[in-house]
């Protein structure tokens, strides 16, 4: 467990990091379920994040008492919400909103998603600028991994949390203070799935550079450890993507006429396992590029779609 805690005791808004067993296919078999805990000064408020599956640690941080005795009032939650709906991060959903009274948020514009990956009716949505259930966290719409994708920006400095609204006004950025939950946006190390029919690349560039752009101190992914250095990571993985993508329509110029033929230009490395994925990574790409007239349209036809 990783639980951000900058020592400042009572009123900062702390971040408790649960991995949970999710099983199979997914990095490292686990999937890091979130718990906010807006302290008694700013409206206490404790909000699940990504519960995965059912956990005897997310228990006991979740309804109270904490894994290592510390002192939550044992209220229960009040919000449950997650960073999008693919299998790996909805599991216990369900299970969580019926032993609690729990608002459940969905995401404004997928709630037959929300509902067809979790089998309940949320109780609340959010969209973009809103703030789930605190105004110490906001809601930041951030598609590319996954069409739903949401990150929840948690100001634990107890400012309130800064927009830069999405019709560009009150353009008001938060430098270095705060965290970031993000799902499956970025990892520490490696690289994120963006693969067809979920994945849309450019709406991932897009969510990273505006993520790079909040600047916050640091964020809390779907799998694996903290990320500590934001704009650093977030700049890597935007340079993974431009790196392939380069590969791809070099691959396509020099005459690879498939996706077969793509994958054994695009690829270095041994596919054997991955090759799935790798398939409808290149999928992904080969859309960007026709969408944005990089390459002809008939690619669609190659594609199979
Ligand atoms: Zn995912």
């Amino acid at each position: 467990m990783t639980r951000s805690d900058d020592g400042d005791g009572q009123a900062e808004v702390r971040v408790e990091c649960v991995p949970v067993p999710v099983g199979m296919g997914t990095p490292g078999g686990t999937t890091n379920a979130y718990v906010i805990d807006v302290p008694e000064g700013r409206d206490r408020r404790r909000i699940l994040v990504d519960p995965a599956a059912r956990a005897d640690d997310l228990d006991a941080v979740a309804f109270g008492g904490g894994t290592d005795g510390r002192d939550f009032d044992a209220a229960g939650l009040d919000a449950i919400a997650v960073t999008h709906t693919h299998p790996d991060h909805v599991g216990a959903v369900a299970a969580y909103a019926a032993e609690t009274d729990a608002t459940v948020y969905a995401h404004a514009d997928h709630v037959n998603r929300f509902r067809g990956a979790t089998g309940i009716e949320p109780d609340a949505t959010i969209a973009d600028g809103d703030v789930l259930e605190s105004d110490a966290v906001g809601v930041l719409e951030t598609p590319g991994h996954a069409p739903d994708g949401l990150s929840f920006v948690v100001d634990s400095e107890g400012n309130g949390v800064a927009f830069e609204a999405s019709n560009g006004t009150e353009a008001e950025h938060q430098a270095d203070s705060g965290s970031i939950i993000v799902g499956d946006l970025a990892v520490a190390s490696g690289s994120v799935a963006v693969a067809a029919p979920d994945g849309d690349l450019a709406d991932y560039l897009e969510s990273l550079e505006r993520l790079r752009d909040r600047n916050a101190a640091r964020l809390w992914p779907g799998h694996g450890p903290p990320i500590w250095d934001p704009e650093a990571t977030s700049t890597r993985l935007i340079e993974h993507r431009l790196d392939r993508e380069r590969r791809i329509l070099e691959a396509i110029e020099d005459g690879a006429s498939d996706v077969d033929a793509i994958l054994e230009a695009a690829y270095a490395k041994d596919l054997t396992g991955v090759e799935d994925l790798a398939r409808r990574t290149v999928v992904a790409h080969v859309e960007k590029l026709v969408s944005e007239g990089r390459i002809d349209r008939s690619w669609e036809s190659a594609t199979g779609r």
